[in-house]
């Protein structure tokens, strides 16, 4: 099993090192270790930032946490201000990492990439495949878009129902397999985020995605906290830092005998047995945390280092840690200059915090 596992890290980082600038990705390599062990005070640009261009979505999955805050109507950067943006921060040769919502919502994302493309910058994506034409399709794989991520949640009926979407599954998979016929360069890859409803469909998951000719599967586990769980969190950060005021934006699941971990490690071993380096769960837990990570039992011994190398971009600009801190905003890119933000005191302040110990909310966090 050993093997196995790393034989799939090592996909994971072969399928997705096309989405990152060769030389920045080795100097953080060799500059995060350094300023995250020694506590430094100034840390290398990020080497991606996470553009959220909308945050409307024709879908409605039940396990989205976007939609769980209730001020996510937000106003949307426009393509003359995301050119601000990227034209400040080009020579940094950060990534842009695409999501939302639905960016195939907006109007104007093809130009979007393509601007990404004109400055020079590594571009990937992440869209749930149900609103592309096939010329759309063409012109996405004229540009040559780094990578692209498909939320796939389990065969059709089942897919269909977690994203209340109905008639997607069929839309989606039309839409890979046209990908797949016209792409040239870009790497496909299958998202399927685990929930009680899809866990046991994992291996036809995985059927689906050798069909369709992608070059990864990623499971994602589920980014939950229980009611009890989250008002404990919740104390802790008021008592602890009660002048930081911010709260964790992740799904509410009550998981009490809805995943079965017996059955699921049993069925993880035969799949990744089968599947082999196609496959690869995020983050890798072995027996013992994927016990904990679906029980009520918040604690993880992982470090974050996710606040050391990247960065969220909401779609009004509104810049975040990580998408399930919503509500410490660090600065917003029409105003403020994103180095500054990153080099400045708020972020620092979190830094510190979850260098120290990350908070009991990031146990279950898919970064760790
Ligand atoms: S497709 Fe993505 S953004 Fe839309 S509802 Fe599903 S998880 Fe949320
Ligand atoms: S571990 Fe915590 S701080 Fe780090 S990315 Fe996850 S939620 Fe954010």
């Amino acid at each position: 099993m050993f093997l196995t596992n790393l034989g799939s890290q090592f996909n994971y980082v072969r399928v997705f090192s096309n989405l990152f600038n060769t030389r920045r990705l080795l100097s953080l390599l060799c500059s995060l270790p350094l300023e995250y062990f020694l506590n430094l005070k100034l840390t290398s640009f990020p080497l991606c930032i996470n553009l959220l261009v909308t945050m409307r979505c024709n879908a409605n999955c039940k396990m989205c946490f976007f939609k769980l805050n209730k001020d996510h109507d937000y106003e949307e950067l426009n393509l003359n201000e995301i050119r601000k943006m990227l034209e400040k921060v080009k020579h940094r040769r950060p990534t842009i990492f695409i999501g939302g919502g639905e960016p195939f919502l907006r109007e104007d994302i093809l130009e979007i990439i393509e601007l990404i493309h004109f400055y020079k910058l590594k571009c990937g994506m992440v869209t749930n495949g149900t609103l592309l034409s096939d010329e759309k399709i063409e012109k996405l794989m004229r540009l040559q878009i780094d990578s692209l991520i498909f939320s796939l949640h389990g065969p059709a009926l089942v897919h269909d129902s977690i994203t209340q979407n109905k008639g997607g599954f069929e839309r989606l998979i039309d839409t890979i397999e046209v990908t797949s016929k016209n792409k040239k360069k870009t790497k496909l890859i299958l998202n399927c985020v685990i929930n009680p409803d899809n866990y046991l469909f994992i291996e036809e998951v995985v059927e689906i995605a050798q069909k369709v000719n992608v070059d990864l599967v990623r499971f994602e586990h589920l980014v939950f906290m229980t009611k009890s769980e989250l008002k404990k969190n919740d104390e802790i950060i008021n008592k602890k830092f009660p002048h930081l005021n911010f709260r964790f934006s992740t799904h509410k699941y009550e998981l009490e005998n809805r995943i079965d971990t017996e059955k699921f490690t049993h069925l993880i071993r035969k799949v990744k047995k089968k599947y082999g380096s196609f496959v690869i769960f995020k983050p890798l837990l072995n027996d013992v945390e994927l016990k904990k990570w679906y029980s009520s039992d918040l604690c993880s011994f992982r470090r974050c280092f996710f606040l050391w190398h990247s960065i969220f971009v909401l779609p009004n600009g509104n810049v975040i840690p990580c998408q399930f801190l919503q509500d410490y905003i660090l600065g917003n890119l029409l105003v403020d200059d994103l180095e500054a933000i990153w080099q400045g005191d708020r972020l620092n302040k979190l830094r510190q915090i979850i260098r120290k110990q990350p908070l009991p909310g990031c146990s279950r966090c898919c970064k760790l």
